[in-house]
């Protein structure tokens, strides 16, 4: 149930819906948007009786929720979320890029490619410090040093840093050092990881499980905004299917039907999309096309010898073409390229 509230409510009024929500057992959560202020209810278990709060002052209408998930939804708040993330916005009308390394490997590897980002026109570097390999054997990040490398490259750039947390027991130090917190598609439904980034202020990426639906992708949403963190970023990174010559399927269906269903801001990683290094421009370009408030591209100085993902890392060269090509089509449909203040 949405409580739309009168434009001229009084603070004690607000107080006094909110408390009668309380009251009744369930949790209410206070939704600005531009023309209007609602309260959204959780915690009920089957619908609620309107009559509970139509008469109190400051009430305009009770509004039934229908989706299953209800904060996260467009029926609950109508205007887009726009994510603020260490003063980028996110979920506006410019496009924001983030680009780097799947993987920090070393200081000269992360200062080489977040020089070579920003001066292509990205906003934020990416770069795992805790990896979540399939294999145990597999590179497992520099983690610590890692999280000291991407903080020495924000200093150096001024771009901000978006890093994957793997699990409770490293975020808040993965906290400390992240602009913007990645939870990666392994952990898409790690419900404690969801909970406790819910109980932090500070942005998350949210990527796709790879196997998950879109309502499932919401529904882990709802698990962190429920929790009072409403600065959560969406991310389409593909799906599992029958298809076995890209490494997943980038699926864009998602983008526009996540814009229709919730508001909050949608980015698209065609790295780990389709897999492979020649296609990841022309599903970049595709990305934005469908909608996109943003892209998460893998960019490696030297690709060929990269320690995880170099078969769909970008070399700087080929970013620039990317970036390039992205601006001309985000233009083509009325967005400009969010560019970092000089
Ligand atoms: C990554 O961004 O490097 C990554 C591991 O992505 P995903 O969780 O989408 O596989
Ligand atoms: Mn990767």
């Amino acid at each position: 149930m949405l409580i739309v509230l009168h434009p001229d409510i009084s603070p004690a009024q607000q107080a006094a819906i909110e408390a009668r929500v309380r009251e009744l057992g369930f949790t209410p959560h206070a939704i600005e948007g531009a023309g209007r202020t609602a309260i959204g209810i959780t915690g009920n278990k089957g619908p609620i009786d309107p009559g509970h709060f139509r008469l109190l002052p400051g009430v305009a209408e009770c509004i039934p929720v229908t989706a299953p998930y209800k904060l996260v939804s467009r029926e609950v708040k109508h205007d887009d979320t726009v994510v603020d993330v260490a003063g980028v916005p996110i979920g506006g009308r410019e496009l924001v890029v983030m680009a780097g390394p799947c993987a920090v490997e070393s200081e000269q590897q992360i200062l080489s490619a977040a020089r070579g980002v920003a001066l292509s026109g990205a906003s934020l570097l990416r770069g795992g410090a805790y990896k979540p390999r399939t294999s145990p054997y597999d590179f497992q990040g520099l983690k610590g040093k890692g999280l000291e490398l991407l903080s020495k490259a924000r200093t150096e750039t001024g771009l901000k840093v978006v890093t994957e947390v793997k699990d409770t027991e490293t975020l808040p130090e993965v906290a400390e050092a992240a602009d913007l917190l990645q939870i990666g598609a392994r952990n898409m439904q790690n419900f404690s990881l969801l909970e406790a980034v819910g109980d932090l202020r500070k942005p998350v990426l949210l990527k796709r499980g790879m196997s998950s639906t879109i309502k499932e992708l919401l529904m882990a949403a709802e698990y962190i905004v429920s929790r009072g963190n409403k600065q959560v970023i969406l991310c389409e990174r593909g799906i599992r299917t029958f298809e076995t010559m890209t490494r997943n399927t980038l699926d864009l269906n998602a983008v526009p039907m996540l814009k229709a269903h919730s508001h909050l801001p949608v980015v698209v990683d065609p790295s780990h999309g389709i897999g492979i290094r020649s296609a990841v421009l022309p599903m970049a370009r595709a990305a934005v096309a469908a909608g996109a408030d943003g892209l998460i591209i893998e960019v490696h100085p030297d690709p060929d010898r990269a320690l995880s993902d170099g078969m769909q890392s970008l070399d700087l060269p080929l970013f620039a073409q990317l970036m390039r090509e992205v601006e001309a089509v985000a233009r083509a449909i009325g967005r400009p390229l969010y560019r970092m203040p000089a």
